[in-house]
């Protein structure tokens, strides 16, 4: 790696080298994670890159490719595993001055890679058209980084995963294939060769979205005497097809102290759900609540919410849950669960009962391939990394897969399998590796044995 020459190639795009700004922007929410705050604390780039115009990104990028420099991209630095970290050091590709929102059209919109979701959305209301899907990071995570690192969230209710056909239209990435870079516009199947990849086969400038018409959207939560009755309450709401709902998040009752500005309205020992609902769809989600034993205890459009300070419900929700919980109590994390049909509340509900207030309940219910599915991110208090294994193995033993939120690699995060399509385009679009070393097993390590964690050669000293 030739960091000078590479200074001098790219000469006139904006550089940091400043040690503490460069450490910042080596970062991302990997502190979520004991293990990974305790592996990943010296990661560290050399330089910073800021292009503003694709054509400034094309020059950084050849100059990495000629120059041996890995490179690693970064949007707003919000992903939760170490995604965004440069493991083999190097450059970090920092997108945030690439964040033009292009065009509005009918049913889409283009922007640069780095446009803020908010941004984005801020755009496309005066058309009368939203966003269909976002994070509950949405006021600061960028577009490229949601498609490359993020997976779905609010809006998955009604529209399904981020890499579910339809949801992105198209993507241009730039290949590290040399000085002067290929680039390519990708639609259809082949974006999954970056779609959810960490930038380790390519670099996203440019992308293209579908919009939903744009909607009144209400917050509401429904309180219930038990679990069970809240967990029956979510699958219900997301089973009703004729219910137009944003997002629908179930908690249990050790969650409230934790939700601090909506803690007068949720009753003590109560499990709840809280709900986005179109303004016109909310009275039949009360009614529903009601009638399953529930009681409505919040309806944005019945407090003051700039008046109460009242955050909007999606930053309750996915792991603006977990963020809350770690801001009142640093010693707690998290899971990601996938709760299969058939039988999702009894899967919960065994979990709930095996781990207790270990392991309090949280889950976000989801279309999935067009059916009810429900992600758990269970609150964990931490004692331990053998625990924590211990609690993912319980999870995989009862029939519930687990995301691991505590690994850096896509694979280990994953399904624990290689994935053809992101490899083999690899192998075209980065023949050298440069892009985001260390976050591929299968490019590094193809005969990995996922029985034991991976740890990439950077990292062992
Ligand atoms: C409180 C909190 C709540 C969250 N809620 C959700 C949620 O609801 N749903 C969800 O999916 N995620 C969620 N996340 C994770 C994260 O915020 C999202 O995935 C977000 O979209 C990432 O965007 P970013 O711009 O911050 O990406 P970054 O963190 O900068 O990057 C994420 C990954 O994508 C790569 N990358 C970034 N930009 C590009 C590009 N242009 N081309 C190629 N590769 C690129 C990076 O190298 C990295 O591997 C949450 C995180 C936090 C801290």
């Amino acid at each position: 790696m030739n960091i000078a020459a590479l200074k001098t190639d790219i000469a006139g795009v904006p550089i940091e080298e400043h040690p503490q700004i460069v450490q910042q922007k080596s970062r991302d929410f990997y502190w979520y994670s004991p293990v990974l705050k305790r592996q990943l604390e010296t990661v560290k780039a050399d330089i910073v890159a800021s292009p503003r115009t694709p054509d400034e990104a094309h020059l950084v990028i050849g100059a990495c490719f000629k120059n041996d420099v890995p490179l690693t991209v970064r949007g707003s630095g919000t992903g939760n595993y170490g995604q965004a970290m440069p493991l083999s050091g190097g450059l970090v590709l920092d997108l945030s001055a690439m964040n033009r929102v292009i065009e509005v059209k009918a049913g889409t919109v283009v922007a640069e890679a780095g446009a803020i979701l908010a941004d984005i959305d801020k755009a496309a209301r005066p058309t009368g058209q939203e966003l269909r899907l976002f994070p509950s990071t949405y006021h600061t995570a960028s577009v490229g980084g949601f498609i490359a690192g993020g997976s779905g969230g609010v809006g998955s209710v009604r529209w399904g995963g981020l890499r579910d056909v339809g949801n992105i239209v198209s993507a241009k990435m730039v290949a590290m294939d040399g000085s002067h870079p290929t680039v390519l516009t990708l639609k259809g199947r082949d974006l999954n060769r970056v779609s959810h990849a960490y930038g380790t086969t390519g670099i996203i400038t440019e992308v293209e979205m579908p919009l939903a018409p744009a909607i009144a959207w209400i917050d509401m939560i429904t309180a219930f005497p038990t679990l069970e009755a809240a967990v029956r309450h979510g699958e219900t709401l997301t089973a009703a097809d004729g219910l137009l709902l944003k997002n629908v998040a179930v908690m249990d009752a050790a969650v409230a102290p934790y939700l601090r500005r909506h803690r007068p309205y949720l009753p003590d020992g109560s499990a709840f759900v809280v709900t986005i609902a179109a303004a016109f769809a909310a009275d039949d989600v009360a009614a529903l609540g009601e009638a399953s034993g529930g009681e409505v205890t919040f309806r944005s459009d019945r407090v003051d919410m700039a008046a109460e300070r009242l955050p909007p419900a999606f930053e309750l929700s996915w792991n603006h849950t977990t963020l809350r919980a770690l801001r009142v109590d640093p010693a707690i994390t998290y899971l990601q669960v996938l709760y299969p049909q058939p039988d999702i509340a009894g899967k919960v509900m065994k979990m709930a009962q095996l781990l207790g207030d270990e392991a309090p309940t949280h889950l976000e219910f989801v279309r999935f391939d067009g059916a009810v599915g429900c992600f758990g991110l269970p609150l964990v208090r931490y004692t331990d990394e053998a625990r924590l294994d211990a609690i993912v193995k319980l999870h995989e033993d009862n029939g519930c897969p687990i995301f691991n939120p505590h690994r850096y690699t896509l694979e280990e995060g994953g399904m624990k399998q290689t994935d053809p399509v992101q490899l083999n385009f690899k192998r075209r679009a980065d023949p050298k590796g440069l892009l985001n070393p260390g976050k591929m097993i299968a490019w590094d390590d193809p005969d990995f044995d996922y029985g034991r964690p991976y740890l990439f050669p950077s990292l062992r000293a």
